[in-house]
This record gives C-alpha cells, structure tokens and sequence, in this order.
C-alpha cells in the first residue's frame, strides 16, 4: 500500500499506521506536553476517530468542494441578512441575475450553516431577487432578445439577398462571356472556311493569288522583269485580279503557259507559269474567278505566278502600283 497521506493542517500522525496496535503505538508517539504521561485531548481524539471510522483507517476530512460550499453559503446567508436589513440587492440582481441567484437558491445549505432554520423569516427565495418582483426585468429582457434576433435575422436575409444577387449577376456576366466567345469562334470559323477566297475590293480588284510577293517589276539581272511575281505552292488557286474576257489562254514562249485577260477598259492582264488553266479565249470571268493554278512552267525558278499588267497600246505598267491604286496591296 502508498504510504499513509497527511491532511494539510493535520498533527504529524497517522491513524493508519497506528491501528496495529491500537493505541499503545500512537501514546509512544504522541506525549503530553510533559513527555510523561498521555495527553487526554488525544485519548479523546482517538476514540472518537476510531468510533466514526471502523476499518477506514483514516478520519474522513471535508472535501474541498464542501468547504466551499459552506463559503458560498455563508457568503449566500450574508446575502439574506444583507437584504433583509433593507439593502437593495435589485441593482445586482438585475443585471447579473443568473449568477446572483444560484449560490442563493441552496437556501438549505445557507440555512444549516448558520443554524437558521425556518423560523427565522431568512426563508431562501431567489426568484424574488432575479425577477425583480413583478417579472418586468424578464419581460424586457426576452423583449430585448426578441429584438435582437430579430435584428440579426434581418441582417442575415439583407447578407443572403446581396449573395444571391451577386451570383447572378456573375452567372449573368459567365454566360455573355460564353456567348461572346461563341460569336467570335463563329466568325473565326466562318473566316477559315475561305481561306483561298480573295477580298474584293471596293474597286472589284483582287490579287491574282495568295502567297509570298518575291519579285517586282523593273530591272531584274540584267534584264528587265515586266511583272511581278507571287510564290506559293504547286496547285495553289490563281484568280482573274479584275473582271474580263478571256482573249488567250495556252502555250506562251518563257511562260510555259499563259493566260491573257482583257478588261472591259482595254486592259490586258497576263498571268504565266501555270501547267493548269480552268478557262478558254472568250470566257468572261469575274473578280476573284479562279482561272488556274500556280505552276513552275517555263523560265521559272520555283512555283509562283507570273502577273504582268499592259496598259492600251501594250505598254507594261509596274501590276503592283497598278493594284495599289485599286485598293489591293500586295
Ligand atoms: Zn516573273
């Protein structure tokens, strides 16, 4: 067994360890004030504990929680003797009632303590002090309560409104978002379906193919270059740059094959290179109407269009100011 514990403010001896031997043990250890002979406080002492604790070994000892529940109710009693003095406790009740009134609602404890008992009129009512006599501190405070909830409830609906309206206006925002980007994929879509297709311009002008401009008109090693020149890929659409009749279309010395369009103004459009021709002398075609494909036929250093543009009498004007003047940069 532990070693026998000691109350705090106890003698220096323990009832445990002297119970072997009765009380023979306990005199050797515990003298009169003499030292002689025992001391008749402890003889009583000693019978007592040993009457109240049979085989317990030990004097039970007030717990701490008792003690302070005969504070409280000291402290409680005081209270009643305060109020029946004639001091106000309203004040205190009322604002903290719940507190006040606990200690004092174990009126029994109170009333034993002090050895009052129901005749002394220091009869335990709390409810008294905590609902301030007639029940109006009550009243108001559930009416305060009420309030408040009230309050808060309506804070909380005016919060909710304002989310919900928040996420409809996002929702709203997203979905024109959405819509947006369709229209612009719709458009991008639209525009990649005519690749190939020539803008015509105001002037109903176009230029004769799609593809990298390499070469323009004048001097050119040693010769003159009466054309310009557009590179792209073998296949590649050639369209009539402005609407004509067809006047040649065939075989041609340097170019392989040509095709001569004349416009309604006299103008005569030369296209040259290409291994295959859509058209025939006498065709009309219209800006922008394929009439070939780009070819490498001829004096030619790579796929690419040859465009040469003769004014009336034959003289060969630069095609790409030609085109510039009718809206079309090459
Ligand atoms: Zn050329």
């Amino acid at each position: 067994m532990a070693p026998p514990s000691r109350s705090p403010g106890s003698p220096a001896w323990s009832l445990r360890s002297d119970f072997p031997d009765e009380k023979g043990q306990a005199l050797a250890r515990h003298r009169s004030p003499g030292g002689r002979g025992c001391s008749p406080a402890l003889d009583e002492a000693h019978a007592v504990a040993i009457k109240r604790a049979p085989g317990a070994h030990r004097i039970p000892t007030p717990s701490s929680a008792l003690r302070g529940k005969v504070v409280v109710a000291a402290v409680a009693a005081g209270a009643f003797a305060a109020a029946a003095a004639g001091q106000s406790l309203a004040a205190t009740a009322d604002s903290d009632s719940d507190h006040t009134v606990t200690p004092l609602a174990d009126g029994n404890i109170a009333n034993a303590a002090l050895g009052t008992g129901g005749g002394s009129g220091l009869t335990a009512r709390p409810v008294v002090l905590g609902a301030d006599g007639d029940g109006t501190a009550e009243a108001r405070k559930l009416a305060e309560t009420t309030q408040v909830t009230a309050e808060r409830q309506a804070r909380e609906a005016e919060a909710a409104r304002a989310a919900a309206a928040e996420a409809a206006r996002k929702a709203r925002e997203a979905r024109e978002a959405r819509e947006a980007a369709a229209r612009e994929a719709e458009r991008a879509e639209q525009a990649a379906e005519q690749p190939q297709q020539p803008q015509v311009a105001a002037g109903g002008t176009v230029a004769p193919a799609q593809g990298t401009f390499t070469s323009g008109f004048g001097a050119r090693w040693g010769a003159s270059h009466m054309g310009i020149d557009i590179a792209n890929s073998l296949g590649t659409p050639i369209v009539a740059a402005s609407g004509g009749t067809v006047i040649e279309a065939g075989p041609a010395s340097g170019f392989g094959n040509w095709v001569r369009i004349q416009l309604d103004d006299g103008t005569v459009h030369v296209y040259g290179h290409m291994a295959v021709y859509d058209v025939s002398a006498g065709q009309r075609v219209e800006a922008g109407e394929k009439i070939a494909e780009i070819g490498n036929e001829g004096q030619s250093t790579g796929p690419h269009v040859h465009f040469e543009v003769w004014q009336n009498g034959g003289e060969k004007v630069d095609p790409q100011a030609w085109l510039a003047e009718r809206g079309v940069q090459l």
